[in-house]
């Protein structure tokens, strides 16, 4: 396929009058197969498989939307296989909004596609109990008790149960955080809300303790209202559109309540990239769609907004050697790229970036379940390249990366607020609490590039 020319539609007016089509024709109008897209999609960069490309997969939708056919079997294993990375859109020189269209081919695979059993029966089970904290932490229970089974689930085929298994913690799951107001300390200079997520509390609750930690201490007040739940992103990447939505408005009602309010913090990158697409998705409901876009302006990821925060009295930290990985939501879905390493940098720490850095790490909300064969090479793949940095401790912005990498390797993986909560005064992270600084180097001063030898020993 040559580059130049736009691809040519044919939708019929009566098809355009439906707002959904109408913005997809938009979207597919403005490719012009350039193919740009395809060197930086991982499923491409996997298997070459042109199907398996965005280009591919722009022309799968495409024929499906326009000639209004049900999805087909060949068409479903395409769209699977895409993990919403969005590192297509970072590349397209033409701005075709990817996340869009391929939202609405997997909202139309859902209403004409039937799936085989097990397979429902795993979605329905994930969107039943992923975004509701009381459930998925009774499920996390078991997943523990099974854990020791991964490797005889995956010896009898069961491929995607023994990913989940193999993902769940060997630790209890924790509480989730109830709702409540965080005072700032001193004067207060500002006031949030702070979306606790559906999978923060239960597997790393260090990440919201430092997101309040280092907000309250800097006089920030932080609201945890009762009422807000899951961004909706997980079932909106299955295609279950109802739930998504419903979930995005009982957030919006419960946001727009609160007075004084300068931003919503989020920090789970995957959930940030939803949040601040409420006002897309609810463009068409007229009791929302003032509200949503509000929220969506709102809306910030805990890099985004401590960027420009003038820290108190940094105290001394280790020069510790980061290696930055860059979540896909964080870069390519709210192209935030700069902040979290400036931040990390400016505290002290010696901040690496990690080549391949736009390929995904294969965790992608519930891909690494769902497809735990590619998410497991994306996977290796990244945890390699990590390595060879040989940092002491690795920092994203992304639980669900968080998760994935750690499952890959024995570095420390830590949030990257953790490490800011730790430099401002905060605790020590407890993945790195086995670690202890030399005394005489304990600066960043004297770890500014590099050193030859560990910083820090276990
Ligand atoms: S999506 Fe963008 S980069 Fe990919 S083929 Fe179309 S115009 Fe080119
Ligand atoms: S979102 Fe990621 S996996 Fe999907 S087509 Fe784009 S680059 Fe490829």
């Amino acid at each position: 396929m040559g580059g130049g020319l736009t691809v040519q539609t044919s939708f019929t007016l009566a098809q355009l009058a439906d707002p959904d089509i109408a913005e997809s024709e938009k979207i597919l109008r403005a490719c012009v197969h350039c193919g740009f897209c395809t060197a930086t999609c991982p499923t491409y960069v996997l298997d070459g498989n042109e199907l398996d490309s965005p280009r591919g997969r722009i022309y799968l939708i495409k024929d499906m939307l326009e000639h209004d056919r049900p999805a087909t079997a060949e068409v479903v294993q395409h769209i699977d296989r895409c993990l919403s990375c969005l590192a297509c859109m970072t590349t397209c020189p033409s701005g075709v909004h990817y996340m869009h269209l391929v939202d609405h081919a997997r909202v139309h695979i859902e209403d004409t596609y039937r799936r085989p059993l097990g397979e429902r029966l795993l979605r329905i089970l994930l969107a039943k109990l992923m975004p509701y904290p009381r459930r998925f932490r009774l499920g996390l229970h078991a997943a523990r008790l099974a854990k020791p089974f991964a490797p005889l689930a995956q010896a009898v085929g069961f491929k995607r149960l023994a990913a989940m298994l193999r993902l769940s913690p060997r630790h209890p799951p924790h509480r989730p955080l109830a709702p409540q107001i965080f005072a700032a300390v001193g004067a207060r200079k500002g006031r949030v809300a702070l979306l606790a997520g559906c999978v923060n509390d239960l597997l790393a609750p260090a990440i919201n303790a430092a997101t309040i930690g280092v907000l309250t201490r800097h006089g920030i007040e932080v609201v945890l209202p009762s009422g807000a739940g899951c961004c909706g992103s997980l079932v909106h990447h299955m295609g279950r559109e109802a739930e998504a939505l419903a979930q995005a408005r009982a957030n919006i009602d419960v946001w727009t309540s609160i007075k004084g309010l300068d931003a919503i913090l989020i920090t789970a990158s995957g959930c940030g990239t939803t949040v601040k697409d409420y006002g897309f998705m609810l463009r068409g409901d007229p009791a929302y769609a003032e509200r949503a876009a509000r929220v969506s302006t709102l809306a910030k990821d805990i890099s985004e907004y401590l960027a420009g925060m003038p820290f108190k009295s940094p105290q001394q930290t280790p020069g510790l050697v980061v290696a930055y990985h860059s979540a896909c939501s964080l870069q390519h879905g709210q192209r935030i790229t700069r902040q979290p390493k400036e931040l990390l940098a400016g505290l002290g720490f010696v901040v690496k970036d990690v080549p391949e850095g736009h390929l995904c790490c294969g965790s992608a909300g519930t891909y690494n379940i769902l497809q735990p064969d590619i998410a497991r090479r994306l996977r290796d793949r990244k945890v390699g390249t990590i390595e060879r940095l040989r940092p002491d401790v690795i920092a994203a912005g992304n639980i669900g990366c968080i998760t994935q990498i750690a499952a890959g390797t024995a570095l420390p993986v830590v949030h990257t607020v953790e490490l800011i909560d730790w430099a401002t005064g905060g605790p020590c992270p407890s993945a790195l609490r086995g670690y202890r600084s030399r005394p005489a180097m304990s600066t960043a001063a004297g770890s500014a590039g590099g050193s030859p030898e560990r910083i820090l020993q276990r």
